[in-house]
């Protein structure tokens, strides 16, 4: 490898040694942007770069696209795709302007995201102008969506056909937002009360390797996770959210392809979600607004094969599927019950610049515990109404309510817990 270099003569010696891994030949003088996160000022804050084009242009461990970097690899193996691509970003600015909120510039309320991450084309652009290749990690849009139960739930009164909100044919009008990960490590270390380098090690090992930077460079602060991401879905005025006069209801759903689209009937989370949706509206319909956070953290964040395994390993168990053995069993599979670090979730709630929730349609403890405990206040707690949980599901809701899940009735004894039976794996 060539440790000539472009436009990088004043770097020290151990870091042009540094470089020399993963550089090539720059195409443009520029060097590193250093990053000051949490500084309200975009251009002393420093743009996130992880382009792929330009080697000494990267600030950051990783690369964009979470685990779709993966994808574009085999694309570039495969030759349909040029190395050197950079993304022609004409007409991509956001549809609707969110922030900047307070939170945005304080360095310990978001740690697991770019606030500036869908504006990068408007305050980077003398840095696009110098050849810096920035690409935006957040994009939001607008869209009608349509799901039958919302239909349902008009055709009984329960929502307005308001013609704003929610058209004639039922289409519900949203904006919404993806949002591609950027973790600051020394921040994310401290959230989860390790040291930055046992957290460092942590992701370097587990991903077998994947991140030597996240070892070698120290310096380099920020990583873009090889992970999902989240969406968010907003009913009503986006003003509405940071507004102390209006009223917000929010969801945070955590994906579960079984049920969210294919109408699995072992878990409460497709009718949860739609529940949490049409709260949303009502709220908007009030008024206010609604917001949806949909995590991309299939199986508590521990995969569809590990859901897959527990969901045969509760229903072959001795005595079959009951809600008394319901967390013993994921633990058996996985170690644990649950990887889904709820410490990062507020994150996106304080991107939106919330401060207020009015109805928190959830009935986690773990997501309450951590939106509380991140300075957000929680004025009611929305549980799913029973006649919404499939009969298979009684299992999952018995199992959390005795957990310390919220509920508004009895929480369950040893012996109603032991009773609550699911299908077998036969019928
Ligand atoms: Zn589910």
């Amino acid at each position: 490898m060539s440790s000539e270099k472009t436009g990088s003569s004043e770097k020290t010696g151990s870091q042009a040694k540094h470089i020399v891994l993963t550089s090539h030949p720059a195409r443009f003088g520029v060097k590193p942007i250093s990053i000051q996160w949490g500084e309200a000022d975009p251009l002393v804050r420093g743009a996130i770069v992880g382009t792929l084009t330009n080697a000494a242009q990267r600030n950051v461990i990783g690369s964009h696209s979470g685990a779709y970097g993966v994808y574009r690899a085999l694309a570039v193996a495969s030759g349909q795709l040029q190395s050197d691509h950079r993304a022609d970003l004409t007409n991509t600015s956001p549809a609707a302007l969110l922030g900047p909120h307070p939170a945005w510039s304080d360095p310990e309320k978001i740690v697991s995201l770019d606030p500036f991450g869908a504006i990068v084309g408007e305050v980077y652009q003398p840095l696009y102008e110098q050849g810096y290749d920035i690409r935006p990690t957040i994009a939001i849009t607008k869209a009608h969506i349509n799901m039958p139960e919302l239909q349902e739930a008009a055709a009984k009164g329960r929502l307005k056909i308001d013609g704003t909100i929610m058209k004639a044919n039922g289409d519900l009008v949203v904006t919404k937002a993806a949002i591609e990960p950027v973790w600051y490590l020394p921040g994310l270390a401290k959230r989860l009360a390790v040291s930055e380098s046992t957290l460092r090690r942590a992701l370097f090992e587990q991903t077998g390797g994947m991140f030597p930077e996240l070892v070698t460079r120290p310096d380099l602060r920020v990583f873009l996770p090889p992970i999902g991401g989240m969406t968010v879905y907003i009913v009503g005025d986006v003003a509405a959210i940071t507004d102390p006069d209006r009223e917000l209801a929010v969801r945070i759903h955590d994906e579960c392809n079984g049920s969210d689209v294919f109408g699995s009937d072992i878990c409460t989370c497709r009718p949860y979600l739609v529940h949490g949706i049409e709260g949303c509206i009502q709220t908007a319909q009030a008024g206010g607004a609604g917001v949806i956070v949909y995590f991309r953290k299939e199986g508590r964040a521990l995969g569809e094969v590990t859901k897959f395994l527990v969901y045969n390993a509760r229903k072959r168990q001795e005595g079959g599927d009951r809600a008394d053995a319901y967390f013993a069993r994921t633990e058996c599979v996985a170690g644990v019950q649950d990887m889904r670090f709820q410490e990062l979730m507020p994150d996106v709630l304080h991107w939106l610049g919330i401060t207020r929730i009015d109805r928190l349609i959830s009935m986690s403890n773990m997501k309450f515990d951590a939106i509380t405990k991140s300075g957000i206040t929680v004025v009611e707690r929305v549980p799913i109404p029973a006649d919404l949980i499939p009969a298979d599901a009684q299992v999952e809701i018995e199992a959390k309510k005795a957990a310390g899940y919220y509920t508004e009735g009895q929480v369950p004894t040893e012996a109603i817990l032991a009773a609550v039976k699911g299908r077998d794996l036969s019928d």
